[in-house]
């Protein structure tokens, strides 16, 4: 394989291939290093992991296009990452080539489903034409791309004309039912009166980088709405605020917080920042430093939807957390389902150690909420004790 310094006349910057996402899981840094590399040249958005368990946890969350994946991995092979993800219907059709020394095990590998093989060691060329020529044939993924570019276009006309809106949801004592907290969710109208649901949009400005703008404005405009709120009403509720991997990953995040901060005069400690673990965890080193700085401006942090995302618990030990928010997930099937019924307990047992708050996640039972005081649960959210509203229904 070509060195570094040999490569960059080799790869033909072409024009950005707007949100096409590749996945790539190679335990070999060097040559995970030349794919980004390569890929990222010619305008793809790369995101590597070295293992399978990894490559999971970030298809759920960030949903390639297309998936390049080494045949030898740490904990499992690339045939087992593929199977197991052909058991969700949602991933199951995203192009999965295998990159691998291993030519005799092709036949396998086709056997089992795999859409390409690309041999190792690989020229660039050989790369690219393996990415294109698999991307072309996915119709599905060329229609969902036309598609991505509208929504990416329609997103930033209605943030710029002011049409988007936050909702509050709030965060209530489970025992008493007092606001403590309000969380910041995104609302974004659409010309019959409904909102497009978050899910259908937000992931998309989080692969395009617009989720840089839009998070910042969520942030302005959310610390000022609470901070009215406070003075309004005389409470000191706290602001929860969503923030997505891209953003932590922006070096000027945790200045631009406290600029927003002392714009609004909503205190530090009035403010919260809700990351699930595997942003958390997508480039540890950057996202650990960039909470720390947060953290020290005495923004506190909670972990969003925990118990669904990464699999390694050391960033509790790591990072400066302030609370977990259990996954709806398990609060769902409580309090009959035993499964359900030991994780949940676990884990306020665990945060209780560790020093959290906790906050259970969409609650909408009273046998739910009943479970979560009885097991000595903190904080509680849900439609059972309120839906998301305007700010202005805080007040009074
Ligand atoms: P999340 O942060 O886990 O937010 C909780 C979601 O659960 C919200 O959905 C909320 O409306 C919904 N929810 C709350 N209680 C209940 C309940 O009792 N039952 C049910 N079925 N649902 C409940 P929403 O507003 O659709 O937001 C979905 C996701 O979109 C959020 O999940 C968050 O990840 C993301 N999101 C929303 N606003 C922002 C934002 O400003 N920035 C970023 N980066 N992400 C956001
Ligand atoms: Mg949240
Ligand atoms: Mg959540």
């Amino acid at each position: 394989m070509p060195g570094n310094k040999e490569l960059a006349p080799l790869i033909k910057p072409s024009q950005p291939k707007v949100g096409i996402n590749i996945l790539v899981v190679e335990d070999n840094a060097v040559v995970s290093q030349l794919m980004r590399m390569i890929l990222e040249t010619a305008g793809y958005v790369v995101l590597v992991v070295d293992d399978g368990d990894k490559a999971l946890a970030a298809v759920t969350d960030w949903f390639p296009d297309l998936i390049l994946c080494d045949l030898i991995l740490p904990t499992m092979n690339g045939f087992e990452v593929m199977r197991l993800m052909q058991r969700s219907q949602r991933l199951a059709h995203i192009p999965f080539i295998i990159v691998s020394t291993e030519s005799d095990r092709i036949r396998e590998g086709m056997n089992l489903g795999v859409d390409d093989y690309l041999p190792k060691p690989f020229a660039p060329d050989d790369l690219l034409q393996a990415v294109s020529t698999r991307l072309r044939r996915n119709q599905v993924s060329h229609g969902r791309l036309v598609e991505e570019v509208i929504l990416d276009a329609e997103m930033r006309r209605d943030l710029e004309a002011g049409k988007l809106k936050i909702y509050y949801q709030k965060i209530v004592t489970a025992c008493g039912g007092e606001t403590v907290a309000v969380e910041a969710l995104l609302r974004w109208p659409q010309a019959d009166g409904t909102f497009r649901p978050p899910a259908d949009w937000i992931p998309l400005a989080e692969r395009t980088g617009f989720i840089i703008a839009l998070g910042a404005w969520v942030l302005e405009r959310a610390c000022n709405e609470v901070q009215e709120v406070r003075v309004k009403t005389g409470k000191a509720i706290r602001l929860s605020v969503n923030v997505s991997a891209r953003q932590l990953s922006e070096p000027g995040f945790a200045v631009s917080v406290s600029e927003i901060l002392k714009r609004s005069g909503l205190p530090a400690d009035g403010l919260q920042i809700e990351v699930t673990e595997t942003s958390a965890m997508q480039d540890p080193p950057l996202a650990m430093r960039m909470l720390r700085e947060i953290a020290d401006l005495g923004v506190k942090i909670a972990i969003d939807d925990f118990g669904t995302g990464y699999s390694s618990l050391i960033y509790l030990k790591e990072l400066p957390i302030n609370s977990l928010k259990i996954d709806r997930a398990f609060i769902r099937d409580l309090p009959h389902d035993p499964a359900a019924v030991a994780i949940v307990r676990n884990i306020l047992d665990l945060a209780s150690k560790l020093n959290l708050e906790v906050v259970a996640e969409g609650i909408e039972l009273a046998d739910q909420l009943h479970f979560l005081t009885e097991n000595g649960c903190p904080f509680a959210q849900g439609f059972l004790l309120g839906r998301p509203e305007p700010a202005s229904h805080l007040i009074g």
